[in-house]
């Protein structure tokens, strides 16, 4: 029976919480209900199925799922909830419990949530939560998401290095890679779809290994595509980043840009966190990195608050953040995760600490994003144009320096040339040349 109620013409709509690989997996899953049929609306719009790719990394996600859950319910009464990733994963049982929600589906089912639809629509509400493979995989279809200039490429899934802080690798299952022939496939399909960047994402995608192949083999089997003129990988853990990373970012098609979580610059934090470095190791590798290619973007992750970070902990991170040659940081606030080893840490830190180191940080990254702008004041770069606002296109350069130039032309998905003036907040204006 449900099989008629969801066949062609269903209206699905879809919203994606968290890192840039749920925004892969959604796009992957939402070329395959438009293949099966569905018509997919915009997130917010009447639909029959609403699926929300969750996400459990802070509180706020969880906080996320369930408010727009209830809201939803209050919206759209007859809409169906299928929830589906991280936080299905690791607390199905109580998302079930939500109202309106009639799918739970865990992290290595959810590509699957076509047929289950088809075979669970009617039934009552239905969990599914089977084991994480450790084995590489394939992806169906391709990341088509018409509303994106740059492509999200799933390369590698996972991750074995269980930072007492994370709850990933309960969420996501130990590290595994994608086949390099399919991530090809995928990545072909994506250059025949147009795009020009594509964005390699994963949990840990330095790690990456298929028989052998790791992602400097990745990075010089996507560099023989035509069509893809440039090659992004989002963030990669510093232990795991090989030196020969740096001349394809000096010659080839690999963007000059780093994202590198640091989360401490106290080397008692970066233990009881279990990271694999110590500070100076860091701090090493980025000037290394900045040696290597001097233009490049530097960006870090940071934690404020871990259990037992001290004032003078904070300072040791505010100060080595203000020594490296950072563009950016991102800055998160610890919270207690219930799978993670640190909730049962003593010494946890108030929230006013939290948010005033917080926001020391903040400010302290807009000024290092500043002063990185300037260096490029003056300077032609290549941008990569996406959408036009208030009369304005923006677009980004390689090295993630977000542009905004006034111009007639539609230049959506193009690489056009920009002289770079002047410093609009996090932006750049300039003009075309
Ligand atoms: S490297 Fe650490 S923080 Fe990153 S996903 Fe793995 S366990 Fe979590």
């Amino acid at each position: 029976m449900m099989k008629k109620e969801l066949s062609a013409r269903v209206k699905i709509s879809f919203h994606t919480l968290g890192c840039r690989l749920n925004q892969a997996e959604s796009a992957s899953l939402q070329n395959r209900f438009l293949k099966a049929g569905y018509e997919v609306v915009d997130f917010g719009r009447p639909a029959d199925v609403v699926v929300i790719n969750t996400c459990t990394v802070t509180e706020h996600g969880d906080t996320d799922t369930r408010r727009l859950v209830n809201r939803l319910h209050r919206s759209m009464k007859s809409a169906k909830i299928a929830l589906i990733g991280c936080q299905s994963q690791v607390q199905g049982e109580h998302l079930l419990q939500l109202p309106g929600v009639q799918w739970v589906i865990g992290n290595a089912a959810k590509m699957d949530l076509p047929s289950i639809l088809l075979q669970h629509g009617a039934c009552e509400p239905f969990l599914m939560i089977p084991a994480i493979s450790k084995e590489s995989f394939t992806v169906p279809g391709a990341a088509i998401d018409r509303k994106h200039t740059r492509a999200n490429l799933k390369i590698q899934d996972g991750c074995n290095f269980f930072c007492s802080f994370c709850e990933i690798p309960y969420a996501r299952g130990r590290t595994r890679s994608r086949q390099l022939p399919d991530l090809l496939r995928e990545a072909n399909e994506l250059a025949g779809a147009g795009y020009r960047e594509i964005v390699l994402t994963g949990v840990n995608v330095g790690t990456y290994d298929d028989g052998g192949k790791s992602l400097p083999d990745v990075l010089a089997a996507l560099s023989t595509f035509d069509g893809i003129r440039r090659i992004r990988i989002s963030s990669i853990e510093m232990t795991t980043i090989p030196n020969e990373i740096f001349r394809p970012m000096q010659t080839g098609k690999v963007c000059r840009f780093l994202h590198v979580p640091l989360q401490s610059g106290s080397d008692k934090i970066l233990r009881a966190m279990n990271r694999k470095y110590c500070a100076r190791d860091f701090a090493r590798f980025i000037h290394q990195a900045y040696a290597a290619v001097p233009d490049i973007c530097l960006g870090a992750d940071v934690m404020v608050g871990f259990p037992g970070e001290t004032e003078h902990d904070f300072q040791l991170t505010t100060t080595l953040l203000q020594s490296l040659p950072l563009a950016y940081f991102h800055v998160f606030s610890y919270s207690d995760r219930p799978h993670a080893r640190s909730r049962h840490l003593a010494n946890k830190v108030s929230e006013t600490d939290k948010q005033s180191r917080s926001r020391l940080l903040r400010q302290l990254s807009q000024k290092k994003r500043r002063q990185y702008f300037q260096r490029f004041t003056g300077s032609v770069q290549e941008a990569l144009f996406e959408e036009e606002k208030h009369g304005l296109w923006t677009g980004l350069t390689d090295h993630y320096i977000r542009v905004r130039v006034t111009s007639s032309q539609n230049l959506h998905n193009q690489l056009r040339r920009v002289r770079l003036q002047d410093i609009d907040g996090m932006a750049m204006l300039g003009t075309l040349v």
